[in-house]
């Protein structure tokens, strides 16, 4: 599985609405790749954090818009993912 490809998955994988065989590779790459467990790992927590202001889940428009922005920071991303990219999606989605 390639970086793009995990990206692609990244929403059913955490909707738990992935095949098992799929999420084994996304597991086995998240394994040996540090940018998409920060993807992973970011995406997680603001859906944690949403969780915690009192929404079960985001709406279907902002979550497609969010994975939109992650998607683009990853593609895009310079050096280093812990950069404004990341910060700017998890601003604007809460
Ligand atoms: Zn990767």
């Amino acid at each position: 599985m390639t970086c793009e490809e995990l990206i692609a998955h990244l929403s059913s994988y955490l909707d738990h609405e992935m095949d098992a065989a799929l999420v084994a590779e996304v597991q086995e790459h998240i394994a040996r790749c540090r940018n998409c467990r920060v993807v992973l790992d970011t995406t997680q927590r603001l859906i944690v954090l949403v969780h915690d202001e009192g929404r079960r889940v985001i709406p279907a428009s902002q979550r497609s818009a969010l994975f939109e922005r992650l998607q683009q920071a990853f593609l895009n991303r310079p050096q280093t993912l812990e950069n404004s990219n990341l910060r700017t999606a998890e601003d604007s989605a809460v």
